[in-house]
């Protein structure tokens, strides 16, 4: 791809994973005549574009997609590349179109308790995560007959779901992948969210195009730089609004670059402590299972490796969001693993919600420039005295489940390496009020920058325990519907002087808004 084939657009987003594809999908279902441009630094894996990589069937072609994700740095998990940072040595990104969403897990549970947004109306906000997952195409049964996950989840229900209200019961995993009839599974991208977006000629997806800056006229965004990164060549794009949707390290960062540098950017920087534990399910309960289906492994060749994947959802009483996931083998060398039954190996995740604070950020060095040429990045991490208590309490909470599904694998549960979530949160936080600790408003709409949006899970303000991303699309399918309102109340193209007077009006609802939180 080169660059873009026009100058003037209605809308730029910049990045092209769930939450920028969420934008471009929702702007282009409420409004019929948008001109939309989508720019991703890195290239595009699929046709569509954004097809997850899962649904490559040769596993070679597979591999070399993963490949071209990889960035500039050394590979992290297949499809990502790790950022180098000390104090989150597994921080990992991804550069393709579809970004991190053509990688994914694709767990999509539903936020509980303190997860949730106060100054977001409550129905409003369940209203944008079931938009968020018909989107992205979310069901919780796509795996109703992976083996032993009955077992699984009544074993772990019996020991967590007393007090528990009906919907934050231990529950398959809602999952962004459809099953089809013959037993396969389809993994949601971002193809899936843009849906006809991705083929309409309305919608421009230009790849390997890095935007070093967003242009501002006056505290009104007015367009983007856009830089072919094959080629170096740079061309200027004038727009009636911009979204920055480049993850949660690489927006701050643009913002930055771009001299928009509120207090809050880059601060509140969250990423959950992952605790991890294995446990296999007793003999007597694989033989009888065997006894009753007939399965063998011979038999039942047609096991997925991800079959059975469970959900503990956070609450306040118990603050961590299980992920539960029964493997096709051991991940554990086993004297005897030929013997082992598929599903009867499971692990156990317990993700804890950060002690969110302003010291944990990511800071930009304007002198340094890191493999794109942007401001080189430093970040600063660390796990507070409540984080320790948490992560103390989260083993034990996950030993006990592991005791409970049945025999432990290893002696005790293990803290994974800070980034190995790959859920980095807050950098770019919305907030009730412009009081020096948010970047944007409840909206999405960066404070005191007219025209311009932010989005991905660096807008969730709060500390969650789940993965995030079904609760940064519903985010972004809020902010998109304002984004609506601010393009049919500006007329024509490219005008940004005629945005002033819609653009007061615009900055009024949001103080009304703001007056209703939480
Ligand atoms: P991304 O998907 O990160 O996309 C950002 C894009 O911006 C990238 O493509 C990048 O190339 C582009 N970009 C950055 N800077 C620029 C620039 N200056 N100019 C142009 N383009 C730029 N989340 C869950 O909720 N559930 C899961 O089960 C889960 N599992 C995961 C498993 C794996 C292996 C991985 C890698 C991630 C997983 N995640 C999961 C995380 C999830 O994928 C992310 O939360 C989600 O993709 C974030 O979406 P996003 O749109 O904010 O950003």
């Amino acid at each position: 791809m080169s660059l873009p084939s026009a100058t003037s657009y209605d809308l730029v987003v910049v990045g092209s994973g769930p939450t920028g594809s969420t934008y471009v999908r929702e702007v282009y279902d409420h409004h019929p005549t948008a001109r939309i441009l989508l720019l991703d630094a890195g290239p595009r894996l699929s046709d569509p574009p954004g097809g997850h990589v899962k649904n490559i069937p040769d596993p070679g072609e597979r591999a070399r997609a993963q490949r071209a994700s990889e960035g500039p740095g050394p590979a992290g998990r297949p499809g990502t590349w790790l950022l180098g940072a000390p104090d989150l040595p597994a921080a990992a990104l991804s550069t393709n179109v579809g970004g991190m969403g053509a990688h994914w897990t694709g767990a999509c549970p539903r936020p509980g308790g303190g997860e949730r947004i106060g100054f977001v109306p409550a129905a409003e906000m369940d209203a944008h995560l079931t938009r968020a997952e018909q989107l992205l195409c979310v069901d919780s049964h796509a795996f109703d007959q992976a083996p032993f996950a009955d077992e699984v989840r009544g074993r772990l229900s019996a020991l967590l779901d007393a007090g528990r209200p009906v919907h934050r019961r231990v529950a398959p995993m809602p999952l962004a992948v459809t099953g089809r009839p013959d037993g396969a599974h389809v993994w949601s991208g971002t193809d899936v969210v843009l849906g006809p977006a991705a083929r309409d000629e309305r919608v421009e997806i230009a790849d390997r195009c890095l935007c070093p800056r967003v242009v501002l006229d006056a505290g009104t965004a007015t367009g983007v730089m856009v830089r072919d990164l094959v080629t170096g060549e740079e061309r200027a794009i004038t727009a009636r609004a911009v979204v920055v949707a480049a993850d949660a390290l690489r927006t701050p960062q643009l913002l930055h670059a771009s001299g928009i540098r509120p207090p809050a950017l880059g601060r509140y920087l969250n990423d959950q402590p992952q605790i991890v534990h294995a446990a296999r399910l007793p003999d007597d309960v694989v033989t009888a299972h065997r006894a009753v289906t007939g399965r063998t492994r011979d038999e039942d060749g047609a096991i997925v490796p991800q079959s059975g994947v469970s959900w503990v959802p956070y609450t306040d009483a118990h603050p961590f969001h299980g992920q539960v996931m029964q493997l096709d083998a051991s991940p554990v060398p086993l004297a005897d693993d030929t013997a082992v039954e598929p599903g009867a190996i499971v692990g156990l995740g317990w993700f804890c919600a950060k002690d969110v604070t302003a010291d944990d950020r990511v800071e930009f060095d304007d002198t340094t420039a890191d493999a794109y040429g942007m401001p080189a990045m430093r970040v600063h991490h660390r796990y507070t005295e409540r984080d320790l208590t948490a992560i103390e309490q989260a083993k034990k909470a996950v030993a006990e489940a592991a005791a409970a599904v049945g025999v432990p694998l290893d002696d005790s549960p293990v803290l994974l390496p800070a980034g190995s979530s790959l859920h980095y949160q807050g950098t770019t936080r919305m907030g009730p009020a412009d009081d020096g600790t948010s970047v944007c408003d409840g909206h999405s709409r960066v404070w005191n920058t007219r025209g311009l949006w932010v989005a991905g899970n660096n807008v969730i303000p709060t500390a969650t325990a789940c993965n995030p991303t079904l609760t940064s699309v519903a985010l972004a399918v809020r902010g998109a519907r304002s984004l609506v309102d601010h393009l049919r109340s500006t007329a024509g193209h490219g005008g940004a002087a005629r945005q002033t007077a819609a653009d007061t009006a615009e900055t009024s609802r949001t103080d009304t808004d703001q007056t209703a939180a939480p």
